[in-house]
């Protein structure tokens, strides 16, 4: 084989290097491969051949260079076809450590016309850029003013035979960080559909998208690559045409913690159920809702594994120009013994009147409350009066810090009687 390409070397001996470049390589190397010889044996040679070449094209000089010597003992240098580059030069490396036909950066409008680096100067630092033949950002290094590299961030892309891209891999400083898988919708849009991270701790999560960019499932995994956590999650369009997230199932594996929740159109809750680790129901909630033409919502009712345990009876709302708000107006929370607590609510949203009502309906007692403003604006339960069923009631007064300052018990008549 030596020979063969000797003579090849000798046969274009008297060509330009150039013509040698362009012609002679692709030659061997599409021989090389025909002798099943591999990349790194055809760089070797390539070497050998520039160097040769660049000793003088006379045959006199080709005698004089050894095809194994190239001043290094038992290694011939096999550069890399790519530019390597940090902020000042470029040069082709070697897998040795070498850097081949390194030189300075020769820039103009902040392009190497070399190495077509994109080089970015600031005042501390630079930044080196490199696309790909079709404008990509495929490596961005961030130098800093002592020309160490703070950040290394390379990009590799996957197309499919119709030149469109599969997948986009992103290392830092190395370590692959992020990927993201591509799916072709039926526009022949490219649309992300499931990303994974690496994280710096071992840890990794994998998104996974539909054609709207919606989460669809997520997957995180332990240092062991184990999995600890996964969600499902489905979407629903609103009457306007707009995605909402109508369901989701989490299963957190490190609790063994399952539930599914559902949502409706306004983004309020449904129901969420939690499941054990046969898939039977552990216990459930169920929200039922009332709204008006616009939306807005006017009640609420939550029932606890089928039993109806609280209800907003009417909503207040408001708003001060930069944030609006929405509390009960009027609550009744139900116990298992069949009473039950009816709460009514001020504007600021504080109970003013709490009434106990026992399981044959009839009133057991009431509170009701006063607040004073303190002076930072806010409000405090300063009096609450206690009215029972037999006419008597207590009264109490507190202070800011919730201390009780005094209390009084009075009988039916409003005396005094502690
Ligand atoms: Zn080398
Ligand atoms: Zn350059």
């Amino acid at each position: 084989m030596i020979n063969l390409i000797f003579n090849l070397v000798n046969r274009t001996a008297q060509n330009t290097l150039e013509y040698i470049k362009k012609t002679l390589y692709p030659i061997i190397k599409r021989m090389i491969c025909n002798m099943q010889i591999g990349k790194a044996n055809y760089m070797t040679f390539k070497k050998t051949l520039t160097a040769i070449l660049s000793c003088s094209l006379t045959a006199a000089m080709l005698s004089a260079c050894s095809i194994a010597g190239s001043g290094n003992a038992g290694h011939t240098h096999s550069p890399s076809d790519e530019w390597d580059r940090n902020a000042q030069q470029h040069w082709h490396a070697c897998e040795c450590g070498e850097k081949i036909d390194a030189a300075d950066h020769s820039i103009t409008d902040s392009v190497c016309s070399v190495c077509q680096s994109k080089i970015w100067d600031f005042d501390d630092s630079v930044e080196v850029c490199n696309y790909n033949e079709q404008g990509e950002l495929i490596r961005s290094t961030l130098y800093d003013a002592d020309g160490n590299a703070s950040s290394d961030i390379r990009y590799e892309f996957e197309y499919n035979a119709d030149n469109i891209r599969i997948s986009t891999t992103v290392y830092e400083n190395g370590r692959m960080i992020e990927k993201t898988e591509y799916a072709t919708n039926a526009d022949g849009e490219s649309i992300a559909v499931k990303i994974t991270n690496w994280l710096g701790d071992g840890l990794s999560v994998i998104n996974e998208y539909d054609e709207n960019g919606d989460v669809t499932a997520m997957y995180s995994y332990d240092e062991a690559n184990k999995l600890t956590f996964e969600g499902h999650y489905e979407y629903s369009l609103t009457a306007d045409g707009e995605s909402y997230q109508s369901k989701l199932e989490e299963h957190d594996l490190t609790t063994d913690t399952k539930y599914a929740c559902e949502y409706n159109e306004y983004e309020d809750i449904l129901s969420r159920i939690f499941y054990n680790t046969d898939g039977t129901v552990k216990s459930s909630e169920r929200y039922e809702y009332g709204y008006d033409e616009n939306g807005k919502k006017l009640w609420c009712k939550t029932y606890t594994n089928d039993i109806l345990t609280y209800e907003v009876v009417s909503y207040a709302s408001g708003s001060d120009g930069e944030s609006s708000w929405r509390y009960p107006k009027k609550a009744i929370e139900y116990y298992d013994d069949g009473t039950k607590l009816v709460s009514e609510y001020d504007e600021k949203g504080n109970p003013y009147i709490e009434t106990y009502f026992k399981a044959d309906g009839t009133t057991d007692r009431v509170l009701t409350y006063e607040y004073t403003l303190t002076s930072d604006g806010s409000y405090y339960k300063s009096k609450a009066t206690e009215q029972f069923e037999d006419g008597t009631k207590t009264v109490s007064e507190y202070d800011e810090n919730k201390e009780l300052i005094t209390q009084a018990r009075y009988d039916a008549d409003g005396n005094v009687i502690e």
